[in-house]
């Protein structure tokens, strides 16, 4: 076997999976991250069942279930009536997987899991204050440019995947356009210990329709034994981070959501920018593209990283197929050829539609939404259909199949 490291820049979700499926199969990996540590920022929380068939494979399923919460259902709620649309249950596809239920588990405690199976292997390595600074591709591998307290250094790799994020300076430095547009609003993440499900009978994950503010509830495991409620909602362009954050207008804002008699804790705020974007091509020479920075969405659904674990998944299972020569190089090209229109199909345009649907401003159209959402929810067939697409066991099913 080929003793040169694959390396991975970025040490977020996606690339210590994709390190972890390489080292699993003895190949060696060093991944090499700008921040000192992993971000805990409150971002993805949700890991749809075809995702936890993968993470079961290697070996993390019941360490995510542990740090995490079950959610077998969700729902959709009409927010100004305050009632609840239709209700999906992903028990229904326990013949479909074997994880018939999704797992709320934050996304920096699945990134620290795979770090630490990491340290099992001495074929691999993660560095953090280690930015990926510029990249020079050769015939037989590449030499990546890492920055460090002590200067710049060259390491030499056989494979380059850039895992770096919606910025990714690997996808900047290949030159591939990353196509598509960002929303003229914002997203806030306001995070609360109020137990939204005890006092209104909500989910652990539910959206709600709203022509004036949309919204989205998740619950999560939090730290130290105290579950969390991250609620989202859209913020109106051009508003300053101060006008969105101040202690004021947050409180204001869960009010007009949940009226509640006392005033709302918050443990965190947080706004962020919110794109519908894909890279041009997921794979330049020895360089792959994964996770978000080949694609990025809005998150109404939940499904961005989970499709940046799928791609981690599959890059890593050609690489190593490769490396262990069980397949020609040449098989490397069904990465971009199949993970590019899947992002497309499954991801950008089921993230689109769910936005769409839940700002919907004409009240006819809401209620058509609403009452397709009941049929569909109370006829068992349609349920299935409808959560094997949500779930992305459709598209990896698809991806099998070819
Ligand atoms: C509020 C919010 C909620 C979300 N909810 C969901 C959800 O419920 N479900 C879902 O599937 N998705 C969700 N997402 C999307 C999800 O967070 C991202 O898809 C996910 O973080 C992508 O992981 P990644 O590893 O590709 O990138 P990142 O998590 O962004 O990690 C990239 C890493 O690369 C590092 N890096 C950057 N530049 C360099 C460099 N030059 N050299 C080396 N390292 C570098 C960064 O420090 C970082 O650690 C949400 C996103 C947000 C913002």
């Amino acid at each position: 076997m080929d003793r040169e490291p694959i390396i991975i820049a970025g040490a977020g979700p996606v690339g210590v999976v994709t390190a972890l499926a390489l080292a699993q199969r003895g190949i060696p990996v060093k991944v090499f991250d700008a921040a000192e540590r992993v971000n805990d920022a409150p971002r993805a929380s949700t890991l749809h069942p075809a995702t936890l068939e993968m993470l079961s494979a290697l070996g993390l399923l019941e360490d995510v279930i542990d740090q995490g919460l079950v959610a077998p259902t969700f729902q959709f709620w009409d927010r100004p009536t305050k009632r609840l649309v239709a209700e999906f249950d992903h028990g229904i596809l326990k013949d479909d997987t074997t994880c018939p239920f999704v797992v709320q588990c934050e996304q920096h405690k699945l990134a620290e899991l795979c770090i630490g199976r990491l340290k099992a292997f001495r074929h691999s390595e993660v560095n953090f204050s280690a930015p990926v600074v510029s990249i020079a591709e050769w015939s037989d591998g590449v030499d990546v440019t890492v920055g460090s307290s002590a200067g710049n250094h060259v390491v030499h790799g056989r494979y380059l995947i850039g895992a770096d994020g919606g910025r990714s300076t690997v996808r900047k430095a290949l030159d591939i356009d990353f196509e598509g547009y960002t929303f003229p609003e914002r997203f806030l993440v306001l995070t609360t210990p109020f137990d939204f499900a005890q006092e209104h009978g909500v989910a652990f994950r539910v959206y709600f329709s709203d022509p004036d503010e949309w919204s989205a509830l998740f619950k999560v495991a939090g730290k130290d034994g105290r579950a969390a409620w991250r609620a989202v909602f859209p913020t109106l362009p051009g508003q300053s981070d101060e006008e969105v954050l101040n202690e004021a207008a947050t409180e204001a804002r869960l009010q007009k959501f949940f009226p509640k008699s006392g005033r709302y804790e918050i443990f965190h705020r947080n706004i962020y920018s919110v794109h519908q974007r894909v890279a041009a091509s997921f794979q330049k020479g020895r360089v792959f593209l994964a996770g978000d920075s080949a694609h990025v969405n809005n998150p109404i659904g939940g499904l961005g990283l989970n499709c940046g674990i799928h791609d981690a998944v599959q890059l890593a299972g050609l690489l190593s197929s490769v490396l262990l020569g069980e397949r020609p190089e040449s098989d490397l090209a069904q990465y971009d050829a199949i993970r590019r229109p899947i992002n497309i199909e499954y991801v950008q345009q089921q993230t689109i539609a769910n936005k769409k649907r839940l700002e919907e401003k004409d009240p006819a159209t809401r209620e058509a939404n609403f009452d397709t959402l009941r049929k569909t929810s109370k006829d068992p067939a349609s349920h299935r259909a409808f959560l094997m697409r949500t779930s992305l066991l459709e598209s990896v099913r698809k991806q099998s199949a070819v």
